[in-house]
Order: C-alpha cells, then structure tokens, then sequence
C-alpha cells in the first residue's frame, strides 16, 4: 500500500479524498492556488505544496507543478478527484513515466472515453444500445440538416469534446437546427478548444441513469447499480439518487451487464461511470463513459456501504477487488443535494463572497455533508461554486426524503446567496415525491423561474404558533428590563393576530413550561423551544415533534424558512392588527418590462437595439463582474422598446438596462 499520496484537486473532493487516505493510514499532500492558502483540503492534509496564482490554467491545471510537487514530497501517487486533470491521459502518462501510480484507469481507457465520438463507436461495437444517429463529424451547417433529418426531430448537436453540460443544443426543426449547430460549435470551440459537433436522437422524456463499475488490474469488472441524475438544469445534475425509482430489476441488469462489457473492452481499473439517456419505455442508450470518480458517488457508497475512493486507491495499488458481483448488495434509499452558491431567485446566477455565517446538519448515520469550506472561507470567483453535497440516506425512499427536508431546514448559510430554497422546493414538489422525473422536469415546472412564493406550506399552523412563540419569547423578555416603575411594570398581553401575506389569524399565547401553549382556530398548539433572540435556527417541538425553522428578522417582520417555503409574517396587537389592516396596500412595481442589472458590473455588451424582437433564451447583453462575464438572456418574447444604458457604463445592482414593450 503507498505511504502517501498527492491529491491535485482542491474544495469537497480534496477533503473528501483525504478523509479516506487518513482512514487508510496514508499520509497526504494537498496543492493549492494562491487563493486556496487558507482553503479547508490544505488545513486537512499533512502537507501542502503551493503550485500557482489562483486562475486553473496557472495552478491546478500544470501537470509540471503536480509532478514537481510529488516529487518534492515523495508521494508515490496522485489521486486527480473530478474536473481538472482527473481525465487527462497526458496527466496519467506523465505520471507512469515518473513512475507514480494515477488512482484512476489507464491512459487507453481515458483516451478511448474521452471524445464522445470515439467513445460512442466503441460501445456500439462492445455491443451496448447506443443513441441512433451520426457518428462522423460535421461538416457545416447544411450537413447538420441533411443528417438531422434522417434520423428525424427532435434531434441534439453535441460537442464531441463536451463535459459539463456544454456544447449541447437540442433542434426541433430546420432552423433550430442551422442555430443549434452554429451555438454548440462555437461553445466547444471556447470551452474546449476543439469545435467538432455531431448530432443524435433527441431522447424524449429523457431520464439520465447511470451505473457505477469497478474494475481492477486482474481484468475482474462489476457494478454497484445505478443512480438515477435526472434532476438536471441545463443539462447540469441537481438532485440524484440510489437507487432510480424507475428501474426494474431486468433493466437493472440489462444496463448494469452492458456497462461492465463496455469497460471490459478498454480493460477499465478503477472506480468508473457508464451515463446512459432511458426513455419513458424503458429502453436505454449510452451516452458517455466518465473516467473518474463522479461528484454523485456518495449516494452509491451509502446503497453499497462501499468507500470508492478507497477502493480506487487499493486497486491503484495493485490490490484484487475484494468482492464479487454476487456480494453486491444494494440496501436502502439515499440522496444528495448539490448546495451551490447561486441566487435562484435570480435565474440562478452565481454568487461569491464570503460565508458570514456557515452552519451545515449535524451528521449522523443517515446525513452527510461532504464540504471543502467552512464559516469565514471565501467563495471565490476562480473556481466551481459548490458550497457543499448534502447526502441522506432512508430504508424507504421517503425516508430518505424527509431526511433531506429536516437537513435543508438546518442548513443555514448567510453572505453568498446559495439555492437551499430551491433543493427544498424541489423535495417536497409531488413530480419529485412520486418519481415522475425527467431531465425536463425543472424547466417544466418553473417555466418563469424559480420565486419565493412558489412554494405554499402544507401546515401554515405550523408557521402560526412558531411566530406566536417567536414573538412572545421577544416581548416576555422585553418586560423583564430592570429599572421600572413600580407599578407600571410592563404586562404582555396575551391575544395577538399573525399577519401571514394579507392574512390575520387571531392566536392566543399562554406561557408554559419550556416554551408557549398557542390556542389558533380552537387548537391547541405546544411550542417548545431554548430559542433566544439572535438564533438563526429555531429548534424545538411542537406537539412534541421536533421541528427546525430558519428565522431572520427585518424590522417588524420575521422571516420564516421551513420546507422550501418562504413567509413574511407580522405579530400585532389586535388594535395595531386593525389599524394595519387599513394600511393601504403598496403595489409592487411591475418589472417584468424591464431587464435589469443582477449585479453590480461593467456594461461589456449589448445586443440589441431599439424596436428588435428578441426570443426568449436570446443574448442580451454581457456584465463584466468580478472579472467574470455573465451573460444576461431573455426570459421571454417581447420587442425592445428602449435601451437604458450603453456599454462601458457601471451599473449597480437592479439597474435598468432595457425596457420591452
Ligand atoms: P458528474 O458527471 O460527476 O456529475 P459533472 O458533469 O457535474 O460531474 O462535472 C464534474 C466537474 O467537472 C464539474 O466541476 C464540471 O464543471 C467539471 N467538468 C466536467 N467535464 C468537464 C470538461 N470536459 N471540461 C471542464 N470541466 C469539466
Ligand atoms: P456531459 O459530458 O456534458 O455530461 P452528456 O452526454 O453526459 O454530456 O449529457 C448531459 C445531459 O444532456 C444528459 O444528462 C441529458 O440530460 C442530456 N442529453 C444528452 N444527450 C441526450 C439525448 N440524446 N437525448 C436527450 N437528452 C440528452
Ligand atoms: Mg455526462
């Protein structure tokens, strides 16, 4: 077994990955960009080697810096984690040569899974179901056409060197087809350098399941089921799961047979994900092999009670798989949430900044949470915005929901806007609970973009009596101030109404042992709770349950987070209820006419001009900010009717920049 190894990747899967070399007894080396020297992979690791400024070209992307530094510290192999070098068969090839082993597979399998093409073609002859179409590069536009009308719309353009989600347009038509071949040529030529584009069926319906394979270097190959990633926005993973709720027992088989004949053909060793597009029959076509260890691999470890990474390290070291396809039990139900640090209610445009305030769950046997930050850490604009993957695990699916609903109820993060809100919405919408789930599914259902108010509570009771408690506790406190009158002591009422939106519900409070009875709708509702002023989590019971509330107060109003749901509620005296009510209602103004500034920025571009009909998804304008471009796209249809700002101006944040008819 190695002594130590090098981990060339940094945030959650850094840490992650030393977590287990630790378990191991190996000691580790981290490496770090200038702006990760007080990042959490480098406090983890027994030592840490910096190797560059923070942008990746210039740190974590220099296979000559990585080997320097496994040198300089003798590690005698490198773990590459996702993303960065982990499916470079030069970084792999380099290593070897310098005779330190890669924890991953070998230089033929990276290169032969590596294009999508290549990748493609060699499935279809290790005889796995591939997605019918063209398997040749394109020529130009009007070859697009000719070809994606022989397989017929829908048809998607795909960059052969994509990843990420890139390079990816889906055509209906003719025309869409010209313009979804111009787009994803020119997305794979910014992002990967390499514009080669071929196109296939558009698989209607589409669910993305996948099957985790191993494989070690004595040429024995199995799979640990599958996960099913059909959660996506923007063909980007959201939510996952293991097992799929979709899956029987045959197509298992049939996907997890195939997957292993796929990675006996390039004589795959290490852990290893075969992606396949299932359509709502059941049947299921390759889509690409990931070479590497997958972001998602904690909900296969939970299913498996399996630490891939340490199977990867074992067979690295030239270690035999210590179980065979028939010891591989599948038990239970888990799921992982991608914690991003995005403002969804801001079309999810990323976020950075400082966390001021970072309080993940309590782990335990059913919550993980795999982080590489920690409260006061910066989320930079140089790297992926993960925040953190939430992981529960249930004997039944809907365990493994509620567990997740109560994890999402104590997440609290304050200082960059993240999308908590949206992973709680989305685990309590019934398309999610019941398992109709397609990689549509997002765009399906919040066609407008993700708000605040799209999620009504199932138990605004529950709201109630925890803002009866809530401002009680406040005012009980208040009246205990020293120094009063005698005889003009401060007495609390006990009737009081909850405003909830335009709402009043009169609620009775009575002080009771550890927290308040509250009496709403002839109900009796025991709220208890140490909750003090200040806490950013309501903890307690009501009726004995435990419950989690986020709590945030602006003047006289509390903010109240709980399963997804937002509310703004008021508690009033029943005179000041009645007064209130009176007040006249403050229209908000109506800003759908108007594109504004998600941020503060430099104007860098402008599309469009006065009297132009603009679809919806079309390029607006671009905001330089933090030296990071955004590009500001159309929610809808419309003409512009006038433009307010001209490129080269700053704008602040809500700025106006066009007006639409
Ligand atoms: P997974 O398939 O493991 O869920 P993702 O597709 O989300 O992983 O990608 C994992 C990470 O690797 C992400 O940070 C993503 O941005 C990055 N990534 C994946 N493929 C590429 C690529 N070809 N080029 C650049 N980054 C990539
Ligand atoms: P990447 O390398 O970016 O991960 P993939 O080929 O894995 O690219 O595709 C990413 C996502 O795009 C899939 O999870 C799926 O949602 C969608 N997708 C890809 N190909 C098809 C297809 N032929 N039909 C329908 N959806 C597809
Ligand atoms: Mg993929």
């Amino acid at each position: 077994m190695f002594k130590k190894i090098l981990i060339a990747n940094r945030g959650e899967i850094a840490c992650r990955v030393i977590k287990t070399a630790r378990k191991m007894g190996i000691k580790t080396v981290a490496v770090y960009s200038e702006a990760d020297r007080d990042a959490l992979h480098v406090a983890m690791a027994d030592e840490a080697v910096l190797i560059g400024p923070p942008p990746t070209a210039q740190s974590y992307l220099v296979m000559e810096r990585i080997l320097q530094a496994c040198k300089d510290t003798g590690a005698e192999a490198v773990h590459p984690g996702y993303g960065f070098l982990s499916e470079r068969s030069a970084f792999c090839e380099a290593l070897e040569q310098e005779g330190i082993a890669f924890i991953g597979p070998k230089v033929r399998a990276i290169e032969a899974m590596g294009d999508k093409i290549t990748s493609k073609i060699l499935a279809k002859e290790a005889g796995v179901n591939t997605v019918p179409g063209y398997t040749d590069i394109i020529q130009n536009a009007d070859h697009a056409l000719q070809i994606a009308r022989d397989i017929g719309y829908p048809v998607m353009l795909k960059a052969s060197a994509g990843g990420g989600g890139k390079g990816m347009r889906v055509a209906w038509n003719d025309a869409e087809c010209v313009d979804g071949f111009e787009r994803a040529t020119n997305e794979a030529r910014s992002s990967f350098g390499d514009d080669r584009v071929f196109v296939e069926k558009y698989i209607e319906e589409p669910r993305h399941i996948e099957i985790q394979i191993l494989g070690d270097s004595f040429g024995n190959i199995i799979y640990l089921g599958e996960r099913e990633c059909s959660l996506q926005r923007r063909h980007q993973k959201v939510i996952e799961e293991a097992p799929s709720p979709f899956l029987d027992e045959k197509t298992r088989r049939a996907m997890g047979e195939q997957a292993v004949a796929l990675a006996r053909a390039v004589d795959y060793q290490s852990a290893g994900t075969v992606e396949f597009i299932v359509d709502a029959k059941r049947n299921f076509y390759f889509l690409e092999m990931n070479t590497r260890l997958q972001v998602e691999h904690p909900v296969t470890e939970y299913i498996t009670g399996l630490d891939l990474v340490e199977q990867m390290i074992r067979i690295a070291a030239g270690e035999r798989l210590n179980l065979t396809q028939e010891n591989v039990r599948l038990k239970g139900w888990a799921i992982e949430a991608r914690v991003y640090a995005e403002d969804p209610f801001r079309n999810f445009l990323p976020s950075i900044g400082r966390l001021v305030k970072y309080l993940p769950p309590k782990e335990s046997e059913v919550v993980r949470v795999d982080t590489g930050i920690y409260e006061g850490s910066e989320v930079s604009m140089y790297y992926d915005p993960m925040i953190a993957k939430l992981i529960t695990y249930g004997s039944t699916r809907d365990r493994a929901i509620a567990h997740m609903r109560d994890a999402l109820n104590e997440f609290f993060i304050r200082g960059v806007q993240h999308n908590i809100s949206f992973l709680a919405a989305l685990m309590v919408h019934t398309r999610f609970m019941t398992g109709r789930i397609s990689t549509n599914m997002i765009a399906e259902e919040y066609p407008n973009g993700f708000h605040a108010t799209d999620v009504p509570h199932d138990d605004p009771a529950l709201l109630i009596s925890v803002a009866a408690f809530l401002h009680r506790r406040y005012l009980d406190r208040a009246a205990k101030i020293d120094g009063q009158l005698p005889g003009h002591e401060r007495v609390v009422n006990n009737d009081w109404v909850v405003f909830m939106g335009d709402e009043q519900h009169p609620v009775h409070i009575e002080p009771a042992e550890g927290g308040y009875d509250v009496v709403y709708m002839e109900e009796n509702y025991q709220v208890r709770s140490n909750w003090q002023f200040g806490y950013p989590l309501f903890k307690g019971t009501l009726n004995g349950t435990e419950i989690c509330i986020q709590v945030e107060r602006r003047d006289m109003v509390y903010r109240l987070f709980h399963w997804g749901s937002q509310a703004d509620v008021m508690v009033l005296s029943p005179r000041m209820a009645e007064l209130q009510a009176l007040m006249p209602i403050k229209a908000p103004p109506d800003l759908s006419r108007f594109l504004l500034s998600p941020m503060p920025g430099l104007l860098t571009k402008l599309n469009v001009t006065v009297g132009q009909e603009v679809k919806a998804g079309e390029d607006l304008a671009v905001i330089e900010a933090m030296k990071m471009e955004n590009v500001l796209r159309a929610d809808h249809d419309s003409k512009v009717a006038k433009v307010l700002a001209a490129p080269g101006d700053s704008l602040a944040v809500d700025q106006p920049i066009i007006e639409f008819e």
